[in-house]
């Protein structure tokens, strides 16, 4: 038998418990089950503090996912990817030490807090603004700080290449040379060929097509993945490729984007490339085909871009088939 304190009987009595559902809780049908003790001797409710905080926490936890409140797991989530502690997290918002931990142990937040805690959960820039904020007003050390911002630049990278992967990244099929996406290629081409000649930014797009179609014309597959469409001055990535690529290496400061006299743009290499990564067959074309091109003009480039079948025979806008490579007139 359970015994506790009834206040009606002011003796500690046995108990039992009944199930009373909750239809209703801030205007939302919730429909939760809460378990209530009473006095097997006067038939009174108990209060009875362990039950009625698990009743509370059941209730709150419905209410939070029918409301669309933010979750406690969210919040969790939410610091484990920028690894910061609850009072971090509550010195960041200006929400004191121990609420974060509150919310996180199943409290409702009120609606102002909840509206912060999407926000900052939906929107790196919005919690940006947020750290530094609390950082100018004192409010967290300059250690918290600069881990904060490391993490958020981090993730806002993270999400880029998730980006990338979506825009560029397709089954295998003769549009990127039956290969997948492989940006770890891609970047240490671009480091290479920016050691190697003078790279424009509108260059890279016509050296990077020649080096995956000669390579397919051998071995049947592309090293990049990459998918060209036909422009007038020649083939590009897809998707203004050459530019979000090049631009988010940039940002990750692998490469940087100068601008050269004459206004054009100069990738220039800030890291090492990692030759590693590329079969011997693979470096082999790579070389022919820097080494072919790099005293070239982005123009003559263009003009021999234009004497090839794959060029002529595709229309504007469209994607190049590697079946062209077979019929490539570069000699190299
Ligand atoms: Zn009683």
């Amino acid at each position: 038998m359970n015994t506790a304190f009834c206040t009606t009987c002011n003796k500690k009595t046995n108990y039992e418990l009944k199930h009373e559902p909750i239809i209703n809780f801030r205007n939302i049908e919730v429909n939760v089950d809460q378990i209530v003790p009473y006095c097997l001797e006067c038939g009174n409710d108990m209060f009875i503090e362990d039950i009625e905080n698990e009743n509370l926490l059941n209730l709150y936890s419905k209410y939070k996912e029918l409301a669309g409140f933010v979750t406690s797991k969210e919040i969790t989530d939410f610091r484990k990817k920028y690894n910061i502690s609850q009072r971090e997290l509550g010195y960041i918002l200006g929400f004191g030490k121990i609420t974060i931990n509150r919310y996180e142990n199943g409290a409702l937040q009120n609606q102002a807090h909840d509206d912060v805690l999407r926000n900052i959960i939906k929107n790196d820039a919005f919690f940006k603004e947020k750290v530094e904020l609390a950082f100018a007003k004192h409010k967290i050390t300059e250690k918290t700080y600069n881990k904060v911002i490391s993490n958020i630049v981090d993730n806002t990278k993270n999400d880029e290449l998730d980006d990338i992967y979506l825009l560029y990244d397709h089954e295998p099929s003769i549009y990127n040379g039956f290969t997948k996406l492989d940006f770890d290629k891609i970047e240490s081409l671009i480091l290479y060929i920016s050691s190697k000649i003078k790279l424009y930014r509108t260059k890279l797009n016509k050296i990077l097509w020649y080096i995956d179609f000669f390579y397919f014309k051998e071995n049947i597959n592309s090293i990049t993945g990459l998918r060209y469409i036909k422009k007038q001055y020649g083939p590009v990535i897809e998707e203004k490729g050459y530019n979000k690529i090049t631009s988010y290496l940039d940002r990750c400061d692998v490469i940087s984007i100068e601008e050269a006299e004459n206004g054009y743009e100069i990738i220039k290499p800030n890291d090492e490339f990692d030759l590693n990564i590329f079969s011997e067959d693979e470096l082999n074309v790579i070389d022919k085909v820097i080494s072919r091109l790099k005293n070239l003009s982005t123009c003559q480039i263009s003009e021999l871009s234009h004497q090839e079948k794959a060029w002529q025979y595709t229309q504007d806008c469209e994607l190049i088939s590697y079946d062209y490579a077979d019929d490539l007139k570069l000699d190299l």
